[in-house]
């Protein structure tokens, strides 16, 4: 099947599903395993991208959807800001939407959520400027019920967006192509969160550094610093120095169990659009606080066993 057919399958089927019992429907298990494997197939292979569809958890939800998430900025639709597909309540059609995660928003900001998550649209669609050039800016229509929760707040998440009617869904060139372009989109609002003008913020290992290094210095952090994949990094490859052999808990006792940090072994030339490589054991190497901040500075930054040969057993 294709995207094409898959969309229009799921504006058709979904409101006869959901009047049916919700638990092992066949419908529900196309949106979570099937569409979000045509969405994949356009975005192609690059960790950097998950993609992920829900019917609703536990019971139907008024407004389905499909997400893009880049794992640099979320990995979860509740989090963050994401490319996601929603469907008109009413089924009159689809939004392909650059939207935001709107339930921790709403958990912060209780009944405030909507203006907090709209006075937010705004601020990302002025980052974006000139980026958003065809699209439809701000609010969407979902056609929400009274009783939609999340309906009314991904109405006011959106930034920007495109919409397909029911009767003209476009065909698969174009739905792939306004795919990538708002992935394009989303990677510019990615990368202008990352870049800093003021050299009072600078890291003491981004001094100097020209703009465009300075870019790939902080999506190399980015990495880094993802939470789940970095417990999957030492949680495969332990918590002893892969450069000098430290090891926090031998040294520190119980304070220091459990404490490393995660390197990322590409190399920072070769950090250049979109794709990275992010599988926890061939792409990262756990390294202590030290030999971490080091590296960094060293012409070794991918290379750990060179590192060590240089400056570490050599002077031992
Ligand atoms: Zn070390
Ligand atoms: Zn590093």
């Amino acid at each position: 099947m294709s995207l094409n057919a898959a969309l229009k399958l799921l504006i058709e089927e979904y409101p006869k599903a959901a009047l049916l019992p919700f638990k092992g429907n066949e419908v529900a298990e196309f949106i979570r395993k099937e569409i979000p494997e045509y969405v994949s197939e356009i975005t192609g292979k690059n960790d950097r991208y998950l993609v992920e569809g829900s019917p609703g958890k536990g019971n139907w939800a008024y407004v389905p959807w499909v997400a893009v998430l880049d794992r640099f900025i979320t990995e979860t639709v509740q989090d963050g800001y994401y490319v996601v597909y929603l469907v008109k309540e009413d089924f009159s059609g689809i939004y392909l939407s650059l939207n935001q995660g709107v339930t921790t928003v709403q958990n912060q900001y209780g009944s405030g959520a909507k203006d907090a998550l709209r006075v937010r649209a705004s601020d990302y669609l002025a980052r974006l400027g000139n980026s958003v050039g065809g699209y439809i800016k701000g609010p969407i229509d979902l056609a929400v019920t009274q009783k939609s929760k999340l309906g009314p707040l991904y109405e006011v998440g959106s930034v920007c967006s495109l919409f397909y009617s029911a009767e003209n869904i476009p065909n698969d060139e174009v739905l792939k192509n306004d795919l990538l372009n708002i992935l394009d989109v989303y990677l510019i609002l990615t990368s202008k969160e990352n870049q800093l003008f003021n050299s009072n913020e600078l890291e003491d290992d981004e001094a100097g550094l020209e703009y465009e290094n300075l870019k790939k210095v902080r999506t190399h952090k980015r990495i880094e610093r993802n939470k789940k994949l970095a417990e999957k990094v030492k949680k495969l490859q332990g918590y002893t120095c892969e450069a000098c052999g430290f090891n926090f808990e031998k040294e520190y006792g119980e304070i220091g169990k459990g404490f490393i940090e995660a390197h990322h072994l590409t190399p920072i030339h070769k950090l250049e659009g979109d794709k990275v490589a992010l599988d926890p054991v061939k792409d990262f190497s756990v390294l202590c606080a030290n030999c971490h901040r080091m590296i960094h500075k060293s012409e070794f930054v991918s290379e750990v066993n060179e590192f060590r040969a240089k400056y570490i057993v050599k002077k031992s």
